[in-house]
């Protein structure tokens, strides 16, 4: 179907091209972009004129020259701008204030409870230290663009709505209209897998194809394929942790059977470890959210109970892993979420079921652990390459 394109909506589209090959081959002259671009060099000039007024981009000075004048080099200004991005989790929230190319300028881990508060008591929260973040920001020409928030849980990207928090008393909250209306910023939410897959393919983006499986209370996965977020036909895709590994297995929340989560999260360890090793030493019962770090603890003073822990827990990841690579045959596959801190514990089993099950094809996946923040700086990054697409030239503020 032709679409008819009006003179402004295609000024906006090459300017977006031209900001684009600005940040993918920092130093670019202006010759060398009407090349990349295939626009001619007077389009060029002009649209690059415009990226200077609004400071998206800088000249850093004349690069080497093979005879003749030296081309001054273009560089696309990561400071312009910045975007706060906010991770939820059941026990804690982190909130990191990035440029635009998602380095991180501030972070602070607040030790706060949200599966312990009301949907009020969160939306409030949350804007207190949104307000607080936005007065530290540093000086930018356009200020902050936007604010983007990873969920735990079943919630609408398109719409912004949260449907349902599991293991949180939250449901049916439309939490970007809430804020957006309070900050008079776009605000974007997605769960916490997406948000993470995000991050780790933009620091990948030779990678084609991977998933983040975000290890926590219950197991989630954010998609890339062909360099893209999958979210499928009803935003569910990625629901690895209630993969049935055993159909006459433990029960799930979800009313099933045998499902991944039950197995190799962080509640699993957690019921093995109370069930198995604490049983007969009360001393050593854990509650829910001290289970990582105790048993992190335990095993680095080389407690053999804790070391089988996680290698029980390694080789249930294991299981579900080698069904992923056999099913999406991704070239990365990388572990997030707070079970990642455990990775010395885990790795070796979890590897060696992830190989020894894979198809001899899909195997050879590259297997990697997530730093804690990239799931925050996922949805920073989400909301700042959205915000400044629909503009595409100065967003509405600053
Ligand atoms: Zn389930």
């Amino acid at each position: 179907m032709a679409m008819v394109i009006d003179a402004a909506e295609m000024r906006r589209r090459n300017k977006l091209t031209v900001l684009n090959a600005i940040r993918n081959q920092p130093g670019i002259s202006r010759a060398a972009l009407s090349e990349a671009t295939g626009m001619n060099k007077a389009t060029v000039s002009s649209l690059v004129a415009e990226l200077m007024d609004e400071r998206f981009v800088i000249e850093v000075g004349p690069g080497s020259s093979t005879g003749g004048r030296r081309p001054i080099r273009l560089q696309f200004h990561a400071e312009a701008a910045y975007s706060i991005g906010i991770d939820v989790q059941i026990h804690s929230v982190r909130l990191v204030l990035c440029n635009l190319n998602h380095a991180v300028v501030l972070e602070h881990l607040l030790p706060m409870s949200p599966a312990s508060m009301s949907s009020a008591e969160l939306v409030g929260q949350l804007a207190d230290s949104i307000r607080h973040l936005l007065a530290e920001a540093p000086e930018s020409p356009h200020g902050v663009i936007g604010i983007g928030i990873s969920l735990p849980g079943l919630v609408n990207y398109r719409t912004g709505y949260i449907h349902y928090i599991p293991n949180m008393g939250i449901r049916d909250l439309p939490l970007a209209e809430i804020l957006q209306a309070e900050f008079r910023l776009p605000v974007l939410i997605d769960n916490d897998a997406n948000c993470g897959a995000w991050a780790i393919y933009r620091d990948h983006t030779a990678v084609d194809s991977l998933v983040f499986v975000n290890v926590g209370i219950g197991i989630g996965a954010g998609v890339i394929v062909n360099g893209q977020l999958y979210r499928g036909t009803s935003g569910l895709a990625g629901e690895y942790g209630h993969m049935t590994i055993d159909p006459m297995g433990l029960r799930c929340s979800c009313g099933n059977r045998g499902c991944w989560e039950q197995y190799a999260s962080e509640s699993a360890l957690l019921a093995h470890w109370n069930e198995v090793y604490a049983r007969t030493n009360p001393g050593l019962h854990c509650t829910g959210y001290d289970v990582v770090p105790r048993l992190v603890e335990l095993a680095q003073a080389g407690d053999e109970d804790a070391l089988r822990a996680f290698a029980h827990l390694g080789y249930h990841l294991g299981v579900g892993l080698a069904n992923i690579a056999n099913t999406l045959n991704p070239e990365m596959i990388v572990i997030g979420g707070r079970l990642a801190a455990a990775e010395r514990f885990l790795r070796a089993e979890m590897e060696h079921t992830l190989r020894a099950r894979a198809l001899p094809v899909a195997r050879d996946v590259r297997l990697t652990m997530a730093e804690a923040s990239v799931q925050a700086v996922g949805a920073a990054g989400i909301v700042a390459e959205e915000t400044l697409l629909r503009t595409g030239d100065a967003p509405a503020v600053g």
